[in-house]
């Protein structure tokens, strides 16, 4: 079975995850723009953040066979930091419009402030200008209240709820998310949030229309296989290998497959020469190169 893991931050992982990621099944991912750990104090940080996305990052994925796409967005997080949110807004509709960027994203609430709101709130309407999906972060704190405002902006500012894709739900909120016509996602995290045996209830109970799952693997503790390893716990429990790969290949190409930038034949059959270079940079420390 092939795998999609439609929210991971490759650029904060290594190598060896790539090839265990690889190795388990995972063809093609999507890459969020996210916050880095570190705040950020100039725009120009964020443009190369970008280019990385939309570049490197995804020449590096397709060294190991893995088709990589990204969403670009100012975080919510960063919505807070007057510094430089005006000038990360200005600065979205050059990327945009790139070959590999499947929607604005993440963007939402963190802290729940009026900044943040007035941030999603531009770049909801950014996503209708470029006929964008739109990812939608959920905040770790206050989570239902996160939720309930994410749903009622979208639906306020017009935004087709088809095309939004409401992440990091539990319990509480999916019902919620369903009730809409938005696209619910589940970041599957070691020993929080939401674990490969929740997973299995919930889809047991709500089936497989519109969820998704994902990693969330970034720079802090987290696990880039768990889109597998919740695939294997769904199998063990007695869900069919057609729900199974509904949830892990199907809904997420056919969400993110609303831009027209993903062509399924492509990540099914992926060539890569790892002698290959970009901008005078390869993956390699001396090793002989892999080709597929
Ligand atoms: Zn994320």
């Amino acid at each position: 079975m092939m795998l999609f893991d439609p929210h991971i931050h490759m650029t904060s992982r290594t190598t060896d995850d790539y090839e265990a990621m690889a190795a388990a099944g995972i063809a093609a991912i999507v890459e969020p723009a996210f916050w880095l750990g570190q705040p950020r104090t100039h725009v120009g940080t964020f443009d190369d953040y970008f280019s990385s996305l939309v570049g490197w990052e995804r020449f590096r994925a397709s060294q190991f066979g893995i088709k990589h796409y990204c969403t670009i967005a100012l975080n919510p997080k960063e919505a807070n930091n007057s510094k430089v949110a005006d000038s990360v807004l200005a600065l979205l509709p050059r990327y945009l419009g790139k070959d590999g960027v499947v929607a604005v994203g993440e963007v939402g609430f963190d802290d729940q402030t009026a900044e943040e709101e007035k941030y999603f709130a531009a770049q909801l309407e950014l996503a209708k200008k470029f006929d964008l999906p739109v990812l939608v972060h959920t905040p770790h704190r206050d989570k239902k209240r996160g939720t309930e405002k994410s749903l009622a902006l979208v639906r306020s500012l017009g935004v087709p709820e088809h095309r939004v894709l409401i992440d990091h739900n539990t319990e509480e909120t999916l019902p919620l998310v369903l009730a809409t016509g938005c696209w619910a996602g589940h970041s599957i995290y070691p020993d929080t949030k939401m674990d490969e045996a929740r997973m299995v209830a919930l889809v047991k109970k709500y089936g497989t229309d519109r969820i998704i799952i994902n990693s969330a693997a970034d720079w802090g503790v987290s696990d880039p296989l768990k889109v597998p390893k919740t695939a294997i716990e769904m199998r063990k429990a007695g869900i069919s290998d057609a729900d199974v790969e509904t949830i892990v290949w199907s809904n997420p190409i056919a969400f993110f497959g609303q831009t027209g930038r993903i062509d399924p034949s492509e990540i099914e059959s992926p060539h890569y020469d790892q002698a290959e270079l970009w901008e005078g940079n390869s993956v390699l420390r001396g090793q002989s190169p892999e080709r597929r």
